[in-house]
């Protein structure tokens, strides 16, 4: 243990485990997966850490998931790299809440898209690039959907290390964009995610870069479970009864997991947990699939479609630990239409005034679905999380027009 001058943060890792069989890893030293090709969880020393922190410390820090610092992997504060983090809102529906009968329950949007570059991608990339630094590495590189990169580009610049990204041809055009802007090399690949990881693994020895892929490092799960102790801060150390996520690689779902573990072994936490709830598309869902066929390990889903391109992921490294969270925590998969994503997105516009991006808008066309066929229940207290600004992706024209110089027909508008 690092420790503590008035500038730093003490640190609480002793080492890191791979999530398959346990094996140790020393705290400290450069790691991609485990030796079995899985990946690798930090450990703390929770005990000491609850020794050392109070909630009451946390209440008085500024917003952001960098004021979990004793709960994350990063030793030294110079490598921490800020963008202008925020504690992300927990927005109630009441309108919407009503139009579905849900009595005494609640349906609250956690809305991500406020992060620095719009996305909770935010989270795992900070985490990742104020570790490499750590580690002493200069160029990143990885396969993204859109907002991993534009995370990793900005977080790695504002640290001044480089960055290579690869996306599928077809990746909305504001994501290529502005991961070019923020100072990565951008190529579109002709292929899906997975072909673009395997550029990047190809890649490793001749280019030199590190891979940064989901899960193929220890330190974006740390980030991403920054979301689970933010939301149990923000809700008073209470959990809520489900958590819907939208999943690809399950970073998200797997951290938050891993967050509510720790905090329920340093006892800041009862053993209630939420149920959790992957919400894929019909259009790739290996996970739901695994999930009714009562296996393990999801193999990869043929000709993947969907324009919810965040959860377009074919397939995932941690798989199973997505499962076994869904599952341990009495939760479910399922997968919803792009048709039901869109109207989602647009009821939830209408009716309450967010915009959501159609991966959040998937959570709420599930949470319907699961409504409706009893999977959860009108007094059931839910988070569906909004992983990204809904202004980022395609939205529809609007063809209305009025000509300054005619009569206007007011009475129409009444
Ligand atoms: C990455 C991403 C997801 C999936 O998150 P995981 O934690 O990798 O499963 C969902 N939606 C959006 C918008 C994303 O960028």
């Amino acid at each position: 243990m690092v420790n503590a001058t008035p500038q730093e943060y003490p640190n609480f890792v002793t080492h890191l485990e791979c999530s398959m069989n346990g094996e140790r890893y020393e705290a400290g030293k450069l790691h991609g997966l485990s030796k079995v090709g899985r990946p690798l969880l930090v450990r703390y020393d929770l005990e000491a850490l609850a020794k050392a922190v109070t909630k009451e410390m946390l209440a008085e820090r500024k917003g952001g998931f960098w004021k979990y610092r004793e709960f994350l992997p990063v030793t030294k504060t110079e490598n921490v790299v800020e963008l202008g983090e925020v504690m992300t809102p927990l927005i109630s529906m009441p309108r919407l809440a009503k139009k579905l009968d849900v009595g005494t329950g609640e349906i609250i949007v956690k809305d991500e898209g406020r992060l620095p570059t719009g996305s909770f991608k935010a989270r795992g990339l900070a985490l990742a690039v104020a570790m490499a630094k750590e580690l002493g590495l200069k160029h990143l590189a990885m396969p993204t959907n859109g907002n991993a990169g534009a995370a990793m580009a900005a977080y790695a610049s504002h640290s001044g290390l480089r960055t290579t990204i690869f996306c599928p041809d077809d990746t909305p055009e504001v994501n290529v964009s502005e991961i070019e802007l923020q100072g990565a090399t951008v190529y579109r690949v002709n292929g899906l995610i997975n072909d673009c990881g395997k550029i990047v693994g190809d890649g490793k020895g001749t280019a030199g870069w590190f891979d940064v892929s989901t899960l193929k490092e220890p330190y974006r799960i740390e980030g991403k479970k920054t979301m689970g102790l933010e939301i149990a801060e923000q809700m008073g150390w209470k959990l809520p009864d489900a958590i819907f996520y939208p999943t690809g690689g399950g970073t998200g779902l797997i951290g938050m997991w891993k967050a509510f573990e720790e905090l329920e072994a340093m006892g800041w936490i009862s053993s209630k947990r939420p149920r959790m709830i992957a919400v894929q598309a019909t259009g790739c869902a290996p996970i739901v699939k695994a999930y009714e066929d009562g296996v393990e390990h999801a193999p990869v889903w043929q000709n993947a479609h969907t324009a919810a391109a965040g959860i377009r992921v074919p397939i995932a490294v941690g798989d199973f630990l997505i499962l076994r969270a869904v599952r341990d925590s009495g939760g479910f998969a399922i997968a919803v239409t792009d048709e039901a994503i869109f109207a989602a997105r647009d009821e939830v516009a209408r009716e309450e005034g967010l915009l959501l991006c159609p991966e959040g808008a998937a959570t709420f066309a599930a949470y319907k679905e699961a409504l409706a066929n009893g999977q959860v229940t009108a007094s059931d207290k839910v988070v569906l999380y909004n992983c990204a600004t809904g202004l980022k992706y395609p939205i529809p024209q609007v063809d209305r027009t009025l000509d300054r110089h005619q009569p206007i027909d007011y009475a129409s508008m009444a």
